[in-house]
């Protein structure tokens, strides 16, 4: 088992013993990119994650995988072009998580944006990007863009338009990417704690390593060392010495989820807020999600959290998008704050910031990278990949990610992935699983599900047939995708803790169990992690 924390001891050792060629900090979708990036070149590749993989921002987006079009609107034109053609690729390696949805702008009197210009938008932007021609957008009229969303409140609409944005599951997508760069040689272990750094010659060697779940500490050897810490980037330039010049700038955005039916639109909608500003909202599986706020943040990285004024922020916008929707404080039904590591630029607000990659190499060889976007990653690890191999002084060979399925994403084609739905669900509905939930596991686990339904196969004897799904996928999740904590699993596998949210609560204690008996805790290390559980739960539904 390549990505199990039942091997956790072996993996510790062999991060100890083994000299490196590179070792990645930081197990979010930057670091995992790099991770895969380095490991199909030939490289020797750990990664280690303070957390869990994705802890970070990789979990807390608001899950598209951009064409970029904010970005026409700040003249970063290269962006536009490099993360619309980027999108195709991630869709190309990951079908069953990077899926095109249909996205509703609404125009409104007074918006950012009137009728002629959004067409011209949205045209350059589908030419920029080079979105394929079935998904160029369309221009509707008033009537049109009703119909397309009853619940717009007509007064100001004057018309939209609608295009594609590709939706995915941030962190899943960084699991993914996690497990191929693990099938490749890479050794990633979550809950490993880089400290401080290792010198030799006065060039960075390796780091100094606390493991969080037993306490011990350890040191390893690489020869060259990223910073992938996202919002925390600047805390271990710090520990380098190294932190002069460019800085990043935090700036923090909240979702909030709604069931379904208290906010029912028929597709996702980017619209207006009187401020300037523009938010999403998401609809999916049974809830729609709002977001984001973009705030600068100078508080706590490890606990950003939603608060009652963010809150507030989004019920009235939303409120105002739609009508017949009187949206409260209690209809929410769980949230997420994350923190964008934005490059700090004097004199600009956090909504103009730019989202451009940064990489910044100290005198001590520490390569430090920063800012970007999910959709980016791929390019982001080429980029840094290649300065990794100039350090090295060494050749390795020249594999590209460009073509590379990630974990569940082999499928090599649109029909094929179509077919391998059908006969996947065809088959669970055998073993007596309904069709909605064989399509979340396939949208979720994708070319991987086979081995959740070995699981449930071998299950069926024994275990009331209730109890057998459940049981399929935590077991999967403990032998196949480093599950160590029960949040690991209801907030980054399964996005469960935020998106059935009611539903999840029930789960912690069996879950907590379950985990304790396969991977040997004892009482007190179950109780700490249920208790753990039960906070992150709570977190996500207080807002002060
Ligand atoms: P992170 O995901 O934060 O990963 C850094 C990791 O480093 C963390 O897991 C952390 O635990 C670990 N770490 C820190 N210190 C240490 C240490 N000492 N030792 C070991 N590990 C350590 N992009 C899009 O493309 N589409 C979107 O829709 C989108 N929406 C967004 C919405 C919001 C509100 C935000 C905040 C960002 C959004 N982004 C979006 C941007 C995108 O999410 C980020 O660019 C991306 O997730 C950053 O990933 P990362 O790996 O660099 O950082």
């Amino acid at each position: 088992m390549l990505f199990s924390n039942l091997n956790r001891n072996l993996f510790f050792n062999r991060l100890t013993s083994e000299q490196f060629d590179l070792l990645v900090i930081g197990g979010g979708i930057t670091g995992c990119g790099i991770a895969l990036d380095a490991a199909l070149k030939g490289m020797k590749v750990a990664l280690v994650e303070k957390n869990d993989f994705a802890f970070g921002t990789s979990s807390r987006s608001t899950k598209l995988i951009h064409g970029g079009l904010r970005y026409l609107k700040q003249l970063e034109l290269k962006l536009v072009r490099d993360v619309g053609t980027e999108r195709a690729v991630v869709h190309r390696n990951a079908r069953h998580l990077v899926i095109p949805e249909k996205m509703l702008l609404p125009i409104v009197q007074a918006g950012t944006l009137g009728e002629l210009s959004t067409s011209a938008a949205l045209l350059v932007y589908d030419l920029l990007a080079g979105v394929k021609r079935s998904e160029w957008r369309t221009m509707l009229n008033k009537h049109e863009t009703l119909k397309a969303e009853p619940l717009l409140a007509g007064e100001n609409l004057l018309g939209g338009g609608m295009y594609f944005e590709y939706r995915t599951d941030d962190s899943r997508l960084t699991i993914e990417i996690a497990k191929r760069a693990a099938e490749q040689g890479a050794l990633l272990l979550n809950y490993i704690q880089a400290e401080d750094f290792i010198y030799e010659n006065g060039k960075i060697f390796g780091a100094k390593l606390t493991d969080k779940h037993t306490g011990k500490s350890c040191t390893i050897r690489a020869s060259t060392v990223v910073n992938a810490c996202g919002p925390w980037v600047d805390l271990l330039r710090k520990k380098d010495q190294s932190l002069k010049g460019k800085r990043l700038q935090l700036t923090k955005g909240v979702h909030i989820v709604f069931p379904h039916s208290k906010l029912p639109i028929q597709q996702a909608v980017y619209f207006d807020v009187s401020d300037g500003r523009m938010i999403f909202a998401i609809p999916r599986s049974g809830i729609t999600y709002v977001g984001t706020t973009d705030t600068v943040y100078n508080q706590d990285i490890d606990q950003p959290v939603c608060t009652k004024e963010d809150v507030e922020y989004l019920l009235a916008a939303t409120n105002k998008m739609f009508s017949g929707v009187h949206l409260s404080m209690t209809d929410v039904e769980s949230s997420w704050a994350g923190l964008r590591p934005l490059i700090h630029e004097d004199g600009k607000s956090p909504s103009e910031l730019s989202r451009k990659d940064e990489v910044i190499v100290s005198e001590n060889g520490l390569i430090s990278i920063a800012g970007g976007k999910l959709t980016g990653y791929r390019l982001m690890a080429q980029k840094t990949v290649a300065i990794v191999q100039q350090q090295l002084g060494k050749n390795f060979n020249n594999t590209s990610t460009k073509g590379v399925q990630l974990s569940g994403g082999k499928f090599d084609s649109e029909e094929e992935f179509q077919r391998e739905k059908g006969r996947m669900t065809d088959y669970a509905k055998t073993l007596g699983i309904n069709q909605n939930l064989a399509e979340e596991w396939f949208y979720r686990y994708g070319s991987n599900m086979p081995l959740l339904l070995q699981n449930a196969e071998r299950l069926l004897t024994g275990n009331p047939a209730s109890d057998i799904v459940q049981l399929a996928e935590w077991q999967y999740a403990i032998e196949h995708e480093m599950v160590l904590h029960p949040t690991d699993f209801l907030m980054r596998r399964s996005g469960k803790l935020f998106f059935q949210h009611r539903a999840s609560h029930q789960l912690i204690p069996e879950l907590s169990k379950f985990i304790a008996h396969h991977l040997h805790l004892n009482e007190h290390q179950k109780n700490l992690m249920q208790t753990e559980t039960m906070a992150a739960y709570q977190n996500s539904v207080t807002f002060n």
